[in-house]
């Protein structure tokens, strides 16, 4: 029997086994021992004299009492009997399954595990075994079977799988580095995982597979990022220096010392052969638009085009607006494209788009459609799209003539993500803000300080400032969303009346709508802008210096850091206020940590630590490859070490020629990270 024959071919598993097993993705005898258990239960005789109150126990007892069952409405029972179990007396309740009675004769010798009332002195049982502890294993595997079989036929057919294909299992790791890290060999690995005789197989068992799954990553997103670099070649773009630093000295400011770092970096790769693919982290209020802005002028000035793509119709419209007033002086003609361009403008922009008549093109997703044709597109750059996966940003690479692709983040990325998320890519850091931004103050308190709180935002607006009201989005209902911004707009209105604007935005308006009132909001003529979280990402109106957050507790870290990002834009002294009444512990340490620290990348670490990958990359997309063992949150050093690893092995020649790695290499191809014909 091969590792690849069908799962059917083993011992015991029959026709109609083998379609409950393609129920689970499992076709091949192979895909069966690669399906890992989640977690492993134990049945470690417990000594109940020790026990603390809802810990889960296993005993072997003696049945002393008739069993007794009791039914209730809706078809639900619960049985009860006594156990003996050594000196204990205890009681034994199972819930539903009332036809075990016949199973637990006066006498008989039985195991049970489940959860122990200490008070009660009884178990409510989870499992149960007829027979002493002797016949079962201490720790079972329990694996994600979405009811389609039972655990005990599932590991029976593991049994069976296994030993049929003993001896077949291809090392991955050469013998040197699993002696290194003491890792076990994969057979030995593989009958730990599934048949662990104590917790420390598990472990170990773990370890490797954890430790081989971020090394394939690994070799794979970096193997991406040196074939990319060897084989693609990138546009040689020749700018002008001199109209570069031109424009730069035009700007209000003078750049930071990291823009500077970063806005070289940038211009080095738009010039080398090597086709860029780059993330650009920094924090919010880093100034990353004007460094686009720079790198898109080099392309144009090289005879390119250019394209910037932002997440939502406000920011495109915003973006754009900037950078037509700092680039059109310089003969730069920029175009606007989203969704609700239509008809004949539509038309007029893709005619001119092109020809070549427009040199940068500005708009929304609108512009990685497949009309949207370039004449000559020489660097794309997207802003704000941490939720890009690498799909994604794979189609966008391929737009058009192979351009030059920067990708600019929202927020800072956990550092374990960002090597995982983004590890194919280059990065960039922009890790200063511009000189003499004040710490935005930061205060969390409770709605009965609410009055105090207008006063306070009032002083703001008495001096000419603006703020922000976020109102808390509401899951899976716009409609309760946009009626609570209804009432605390009309609050406000009411509160502020004759003397200041107070402005509504949500999600529901109309895209012109919502462009009407962030322009109203960005010219001061309104004071007080409420909102949902629309206004997260990007908006930029350095005038608001003022903004409370209601509801706060149900933002995660780095959407909060993101939201509060729209205030402390100017060099005015900036303040934020967090409405919220946390009920966990958890709850009130975001909080705390929100007025703690300004620093994105400080807070991001945090949001991962107590909120986990999937809510940091937003609750639809994570962009995130799925691991089946490894967990990034807790195997971050593992990540750190296969990521160096993998650069290490790719580098050596030893790596691509030596018979040891082999099975890394061929894995490594199969993964198709090395195109087609690098190696054989
Ligand atoms: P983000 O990185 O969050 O996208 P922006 O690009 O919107 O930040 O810039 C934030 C604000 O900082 C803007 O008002 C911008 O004009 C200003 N800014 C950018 N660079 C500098 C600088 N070097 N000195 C002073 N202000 C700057
Ligand atoms: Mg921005």
């Amino acid at each position: 029997m091969l590792l690849h024959d069908n799962v059917t071919t083993v011992k015991g598993i029959g026709q109609k086994t083998g379609e409950q097993l393609e129920a689970l993705n499992i076709y091949t005898i192979s895909d069966l021992i690669m399906t890992y258990p989640y977690r492993h239960d134990d049945f470690t005789l417990t000594d109940l004299s020790e026990t603390p109150h809802n810990e889960r126990v296993t005993i072997e007892g003696r049945v002393e009492s008739e069993p007794s069952v009791f039914f209730s409405g809706n078809k639900r029972s619960r049985l009860e009997v006594r156990l003996l179990a050594g000196r204990h007396l205890v009681k034994a309740v199972f819930f539903n399954q009332h036809y075990l009675k016949s199973r637990l004769e006066l006498g008989a010798t039985v195991t049970v595990t489940g959860k122990w009332d200490r008070g009660r002195q009884s178990i409510s049982v989870s499992n149960f075994n007829a027979g002493a502890k002797d016949g079962q294993a201490d720790f079972e595997p329990v694996y994600s079977l979405k009811g389609v079989m039972h655990q005990k036929s599932f590991r029976r057919y593991m049994r069976s799988a296994l030993d049929s294909v003993t001896g077949q299992h291809e090392e991955s790791l050469p013998v040197a580095l699993l002696e290194e890290y003491k890792l076990p060999p994969i057979d030995q690995a593989l009958e730990m995982v599934h048949f662990p005789k104590n917790p420390a197989h598990m472990k170990h068992a773990r370890r490797r597979f954890v430790y081989e799954e971020l090394l394939l990553f690994q070799l794979k997103m970096q193997g991406m990022k040196k074939i990319r670099k060897e084989t693609e070649r990138g546009l040689i773009m020749d700018y002008n220096l001199d109209k570069i630093k031109a424009f730069i000295a035009s700007l209000p400011y003078e750049l930071t010392g990291a823009q500077k770092r970063v806005v070289n970096e940038l211009c080095a790769e738009l010039k080398s052969e090597v086709r860029m693919n780059r993330l650009l982290q920094g924090d919010v209020g880093s100034g990353k638009t004007v460094v686009a802005a720079i790198a898109l002028y080099a392309a144009i000035t090289a005879g390119y085009q250019g394209a910037l793509m932002a997440p939502t119709e406000i920011l495109a419209e915003q973006h754009a607006s900037s950078l037509a007033e700092w680039l059109e002086p310089f003969g730069v003609t920029v175009a606007f494209l989203s969704g609700s361009t239509k008809g004949k403008a539509r038309v007029n922009v893709l005619e001119k788009l092109a020809n070549g008549d427009v040199d940068l093109l500005i708009g929304t997703h609108a512009l990685i459609q497949p009309d949207v044709i370039f004449n000559k597109l020489g660097l794309v750059i997207t802003d704000e799209q941490h939720r890009f996966g690498v799909e994604q940003r794979r189609v966008l690479r391929e737009k058009g003539m192979n351009p030059d692709v920067l990708f600019m983040t929202a927020t800072p990325i956990p550092r374990t993500l960002a090597i995982t998320a983004f590890g194919e890519m280059d990065v960039s850091v922009l890790d200063e803000l511009p000189a003499g931004r004040k710490e935005i103050e930061t205060h969390w308190l409770k709605e009965d300080a609410l009055l105090s709180i207008l006063d306070k935002m009032e002083n703001e607006l008495r001096n000419g400032r603006q703020a922000y009201v976020i109102c808390p989005l509401i899951e899976e209902s716009d409609k309760l969303d946009v009626q609570n911004a209804v009432e605390v707009y009309e609050q406000l209105s009411f509160h502020y009346k004759d003397k200041y604007t107070v402005g509504l935005m949500h999600g529901r308006l109309h895209p012109t709508d919502k462009d009407h009132i962030m322009r109203q909001f960005s010219e001061g003529v309104i004071d007080v802008l409420v909102s949902t979280t629309v206004v997260e990402v990007g908006v930029n109106v350095p005038n608001a210096t003022f903004m409370l957050i209601y509801d706060a507790g149900r933002f995660g870290l780095s959407q909060l850091h993101q939201l509060r990002g729209r205030v402390g834009r100017g060099a005015e002294q900036s303040y934020c206020v967090l409405l919220a009444d946390p009920k966990t512990d958890e709850g009130k340490e975001r909080m705390k940590t929100m007025t703690e620290t300004n620093d994105g990348f400080v807070l991001a670490e945090k949001d991962l630590e107590l909120r986990g990958a999937g809510d940091f990359f937003g609750r639809k997309q994570s962009g995130m490859p799925e691991f089946k063992m490894a967990d990034l949150i807790h195997d971050y050093r593992a990540l750190d070490t296969a990521r160096k690893d993998a650069e290490r092995f790719l580098a050596s020649k030893e790596f691509w020629e030596a018979p040891e790695y082999a099975v890394l290499r061929a894995r490594l191809k199969e993964s198709g990270a090395l195109g087609n014909e690098r190696i054989d």
